[in-house]
């Protein structure tokens, strides 16, 4: 592996080395690494020197600013760098007599002088730490016998004992900076292996060929591509490492946004997509006439979704629409009215939910919103009929289900309402004209296949239905750029006028969580209603549904004496539930005991506090839906949040919720806590991209790349000029994957 030096000024030269080539060369071919090193590289998941060069650090060990063992003081907690010059374990004893607690002693030397270490009950430290090792410790030191030593500090083996030191590697004075790679227990590595891997592979490699070109690398303040490798393994000082980051990070945003937006190009370039009529010559079109009938005018924000939704529904591409908004902010009727879109051209709508429950809640609100409505049918007197909505779920009897199946076909149900697998049944939709998706970032691209041929129809010669996806709460703005970035995006930022914030306390006692059942036996008094949620339970709906029923009944025994308790859960049968949630719309029910079957969609005005017990197993997204369900009318509303977890996870959660009620705001929290790999793994197959970048405080690097990826595709959707930019995008993506982006 040589590479000469690109010539002075180019702009890209061809001459560099690329990706492909060190993604076709095996581990093996470093010096060293046979098939016992390989195998424990495989387990980090490196098979290529490509691989290997994507291994990054997972922190840095800044040896400039080491201190050392002569500069300690008791009582404080530091790192020192230093080699293991003497081990003391005792032998285990052998023989049934009880063993004393293990105790390995250790001697350690630096620069600085010689220090005590003794870890308690970790024999195995012998083993880790045998004479010769360099490693970092960390931890509280203290004074022993008039000596300074550490105990049970924490250890990062830097280079094992039977390894030894390079000429870049002069000891633990060298004042240089330790990257610190990822390991796992199984691969017998120490990160200093790896990172001596990493220079001979850096080395042998030479200068990297840029497939960002010096304009753009200008434009963006980017450092070029051979920079970048080495400022990440190998820094000199630790302000290379951000910059770095920050330029592996852009590729890898812009290898997925490319992904993105030359998918979304390439579905528009053999769609066939229906141009809906959004006007009516003589009157009001259908949405117009849902829209005059609520009892409420659209806020601001909704009235721009609806006329985002008009400007795609009326032209001729196929919409390929994310709606986001907050729980409450009235995303159900900016759907129907993209139904309805469908409806006024004599096409049909389609409405699907992620589960069987939400459909059936889904379809009553349909029913509720489009009462009224008639679209024009001349076998009739009238010359009109009302709008027929129909409910597909796997509880449709097979009368039923025949009945459906054919008003669909001959166009005489013109909203069907279901779960996702309605995009597999044998339906056959007359024209199928708008899908609205609800669903929380499970709808993938296998899907949008099925969507397509349901509209094209079993003879083909249909359209691509319209298609617009909600989510059920916010996800950050930069991560539905990455995760629905095929998809346009419409935000809905405004809450209906009127809304109080709902009051959010976390109750962390039986004590504490009085007030919560005082403040239910309150409200009831005051002819309001009050839900109280239970606990997930193991994910199994039958013990889920019996604890609930335990719960009802001890609380109508005790804190609730004297209310109306009911009951609804999902192993309920349909008309058990229909009748719990009209006797607690009706009133004939004080407190609704539910599992969270209630999450989405129940929307009950008069419900004024909810009460949700281990709030601790929910996530911080779930409790936010769950708590939209109350302070609906205008009037105070209280959410009580019960846990006694002290767990840090929990605790983080369970203080977001307290602290904000903006969607917005806790979808950021959400993601600093969980980290994007949940919520790109929802969505993302295969080997996943993004390894350095940071969703939340690489913003601008997600919407540069965005920008950038639009740019190049708008110019030429081959990327004739970037070929570089293509052969790599194919070493992320599956073959199937890149047959439908590079037809060529
Ligand atoms: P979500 O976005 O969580 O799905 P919904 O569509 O369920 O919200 O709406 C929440 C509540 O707000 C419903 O009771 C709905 O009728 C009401 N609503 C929707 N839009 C408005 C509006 N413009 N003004 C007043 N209330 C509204
Ligand atoms: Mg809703």
């Amino acid at each position: 592996m040589t590479g000469s030096a690109p010539a002075p000024g180019a702009a890209s030269s061809s001459s560099g080395r690329r990706l492909q080539q060190l993604a076709d060369l095996p581990v093996t071919v470093l010096r060293g690494v046979g098939t016992s090193v390989a195998g424990d590289l495989a387990e980090l998941g490196v098979v290529t020197v490509f691989d290997l060069l994507t291994h990054y650090p997972r922190r840095y060990i800044d040896g400039t600013r080491m201190v050392t063992v002569d500069q300690l003081s008791d009582g404080e907690k530091a790192t020192v760098l230093a080699t293991v010059r003497r081990v003391n374990a005792p032998p285990a004893r052998s023989g049934r007599g009880r063993r004393p607690p293990a105790r390995v002693e250790l001697d350690i030397v630096d620069a600085g002088g010689r220090m005590r270490v003794v870890f308690f009950n970790q024999s195995w430290r012998a083993r880790q730490l045998p004479v010769g090792t360099l490693a970092l410790f960390f931890g509280p030191v203290t004074t022993f016998r008039d000596a300074l030593q550490m105990v049970n500090p924490t250890v990062e083996v830097l280079r094992g004992a039977d390894e030894s030191a390079t000429d870049d590697d002069d000891g633990p004075s060298s004042g240089r900076i330790y990257p610190v790679y990822p390991l796992t227990e199984k691969a017998a590595l120490t990160s200093a292996r790896i990172g001596r891997l990493v220079h001979e592979a850096l080395d042998r490699a030479g200068p990297f060929d840029d497939p960002l070109d010096e304009g753009i690398r200008i434009r963006h303040g980017f450092l070029d591509r051979t920079a970048a490798f080495a400022g990440i393994h190998r820094p000199t000082a630790m302000a290379e490492v951000e910059p770095a980051r920050r330029r592996l990070a852009f590729d890898e945003l812009l290898r997925l946004q490319l992904a993105l937006v030359l998918r979304r190009q390439r579905l528009h370039e053999d769609a066939r997509g229906i141009a809906h009529a959004t006007t009516r010559p003589d009157g009001p079109t259908l949405v117009e006439q849902f829209v005059g009938r609520l009892p409420f005018p659209l806020t601001t924000a909704q009235v721009r979704a609806v006329a985002d939704l008009a400007d795609d529904l009326g032209g001729p591409l196929p919409m390929h629409r994310l709606l986001q908004g907050d729980v409450g902010s009235g995303k159900t009727v900016v759907a129907v009215a993209a139904l309805l879109f469908a409806v006024e051209g004599h096409h049909q709508g389609a409405l699907m939910a992620p589960t069987e429950v939400l459909a059936e809640q889904h379809a009553a609100e349909v029913r509720r919103l489009v009462d009224g409505l008639t679209v024009p049918d001349p076998t009739t007197l009238a010359g009109e009929r009302p709008l027929r909505v129909a409910l597909l779920t796997s509880r449709t009897g097979a009368a039923d289900r025949a009945a459906i199946h054919e008003g669909l076909a001959g166009g005489t149900v013109d909203l069907l309402v279901g779960t996702h697998a309605l995009l597999t049944d044998r339906v056959v939709f007359d024209s199928l004209g708008v899908v609205v998706i609800d669903e929380q970032h499970r709808f993938g691209v296998e899907q949008r296949a099925a969507l397509r041929d349901k509209g094209r129809g079993e003879d083909g010669q249909g359209s691509d239905p319209d298609l617009l996806v909600m989510t059920a709460t916010p996800i950050p703005r930069t991560a539905a750029m990455v995760v629905f970035g095929d998809l346009d995006m419409t935000v809905i930022d405004e809450m209906p006028p009127g809304r109080l914030p709902v009051v959010t306390s976390w109750l962390r006692t039986p004590l504490e969580a009085a007030e919560a059942w005082s403040r239910v036996v309150e409200q009831v008094g005051s002819g309001h209603r009050a839900f109280v949620v239970c606990a997930l339970v193991d994910g199994s709906e039958k013990v889920e549904a019996a604890s609930a029923k335990a719960e009802a009944e001890r609380l109508s025994d005790h804190e609730l004496t004297g209310l109306r308790v009911g009951l609804l859960h999902g192993q309920m049968k349909p008309a058990d539930k229909e009748q719990a949630m009209e006797g607690f719309r009706a009133g004939d029910l004080d407190v609704l005991v539910a599992t969270t079957v209630i999450e989405v969609g129940v929307d009950i005005p008069d419900a004024s506090v909810m009460v949700i017990e281990d709030a601790d197993r929910f996530g911080i997204a779930q409790l936010h839906q769950l708590r939209g369900r109350v302070g609906r009318s205008g009037e105070p509303a209280w959410c009580f949040l019960l846990s006694e977890s002290d767990s840090p996870e929990a605790t983080a959660r369970l203080e977001a919720v307290e602290a904000s009620t903006d969607g917005f705001v806790l979808a950021d929290v959400d993601l600093e806590l969980r980290g994007e790999g949940t919520i790109l793994g929802a969505r993302q197959k295969g080997r996943s991209d993004l390894r350095l970048a940071r969703l939340l405080s690489d913003r601008d690097l997600v919407v540069d790349a965005r920008s950038l990826a639009v740019e190049l595709v708008e110019a030429d959707l081959n990327l004739h000029d970037h070929r570089l930019l293509v052969e790599e995008l194919r070493l992320f993506i599956d073959d199937d994957e890149a047959e439908f982006l590079f037809k060529s």
